[in-house]
């Protein structure tokens, strides 16, 4: 009874500690709101720590493009290749082909030729086998993924992406950009990519396992918000509280397992699939601390692992629903019947049930439930951004 207090006290002082009431998620919105409007008023940024790069050399489908275009996605982990048929604005998509290829591993940590331009190199290197074709345009990550999302919806406003990383794009007025007033600005429409990983507030519930991590992991200092949400480190986060507790409460056996004490071992799916088991005696996640050595795990110390997923993913869900909704503000969108799209992009997303229930419940809470009729979050299946932009460019 001792060792389950013991327990309690590190679980509840997490919980407490991560707690993200909808007071405090305004909070962070309204932060967001701020940081926004200090990166759109001055050419060096001023204090944001949103960087908010317009993206010159992409522009917004209308559907009516037409023909034959490529895309290449580049994942972390593998390279998907699109080729899709435009039919103009009553064929819409006539066809679509995609296929994922894997990066070979010793490609993953190989170093990059540092300051050569990419483009010129993908073009130099499609000529050199012969291909005859052209890359004409390089976006990153939510910039595609916006750039897509208008053409499936001409409400979409925003994109947020929740993979191996956190990123958002959305779309702004030019007049709303004081920094360019009286420079020529000739589309209504700018395409922003918010570099919003690096976002920090005084607000954000951080707590001595985020510490740690930063402390020891890579990009030390930087990248806060990223570090609280993506996927990359949602896994070591709680590999972080079950260490602590293996230790100071033996939680998991007399003996610290010793995969816990690898740094990244725990991954985000696994994390997933502990939270999702839904089995009466917790079997999957019975079978995962098998893995990390601890043969016979105990029910009740399952459901410990279970509430430190839950707490870790949760606190994730709702601090990126706090930055949705920042965007939605920054754009007059928070309370009014206009309708907004906001596409959501990456693995997170995609395949973490609860994580996107929150996140979507958080949101909702934020507004007083006006989502189900305004805004609407949701992946777009169609994933042809990266294919659309040489399209918009070709008309
Ligand atoms: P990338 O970010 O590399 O472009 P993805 O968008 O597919 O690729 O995101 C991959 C990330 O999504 C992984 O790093 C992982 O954190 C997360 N992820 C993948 N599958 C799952 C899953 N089943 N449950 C939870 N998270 C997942």
């Amino acid at each position: 009874r001792r060792r389950m207090k013991r327990v309690r006290r590190i679980v509840d002082g997490l919980a407490q500690q991560c707690g993200t009431p909808t007071a405090k998620l305004w909070l962070l919105a309204d932060a967001m709101v701020g940081d926004m409007h200090a990166a759109l008023s001055s050419s060096d940024g001023g204090k944001s720590t949103l960087r908010m790069l317009h993206s010159p050399h992409s522009s917004l489908p209308i559907g009516n493009e037409e023909g034959l275009f490529y895309g290449m996605d580049f994942g972390d982990t593998h390279i998907r290749f699109v080729r899709v048929k435009l039919g103009g604005k009553y064929g819409r998509v006539l066809d679509k082909q995609s296929i994922d290829i894997p990066v070979p591993s010793k490609l993953m940590v190989g170093s990059s030729q540092v300051g050569k331009d990419v483009l010129l190199e993908l073009n130099e290197a499609l000529e050199k086998h012969g291909v005859a074709m052209r890359v004409s345009t390089l976006v990153n990550d939510a910039v595609g993924a916006l750039v897509g999302g208008r053409y499936s919806s001409s409400d979409t406003v925003a994109s947020v992406i929740l993979g191996m990383g956190t990123n958002a794009g959305y779309i702004e007025n030019a007049y709303a950009i004081p920094k360019w007033q009286g420079s020529l600005v000739k589309a209504e429409e700018m395409i922003i990519n918010m570099e919003w990983g690096n976002f920090c507030s005084s607000h954000l519930p951080i707590t001595e396992f985020d510490v740690c991590l930063d402390a020891e992991g890579p990009n030390r200092d930087e990248k806060v918000y990223e570090k609280l949400v993506s996927g990359m480190y949602l896994g070591d986060i709680v590999r972080r509280v079950l260490l602590k507790l293996a230790k100071e409460t033996a939680l998991l056996g007399n003996i610290i397992p010793p995969k816990l004490m690898i740094p990244f071992s725990l991954r985000t799916p696994d994390v997933a699939s502990m939270h999702q088991d839904t089995s009466q005696d917790l079997e999957l996640v019975g079978e995962k601390m098998k893995e990390f050595g601890v043969p016979d795990s105990s029910l009740m110390s399952r459901e410990i692992v279970v509430e430190v997923c839950d707490i870790i993913a949760r606190r994730s869900a709702r601090l990126a629903a706090a930055g949705i909704v920042g965007i939605l503000k920054k754009l007059g969108r928070d309370g009014t019947h206009q309708r907004s799209v906001v596409v959501v992009d990456g693995g997170l997303y995609e395949h973490y049930r609860l994580y996107r229930d929150y996140l979507h419940e958080a949101v909702k809470e934020m507004l007083h439930g006006k989502l189900s009729n305004n805004v609407i979050i949701k992946h777009d299946e169609c994933g042809i951004g990266a294919a659309l932009l040489p399209a918009t460019h070709s008309m």
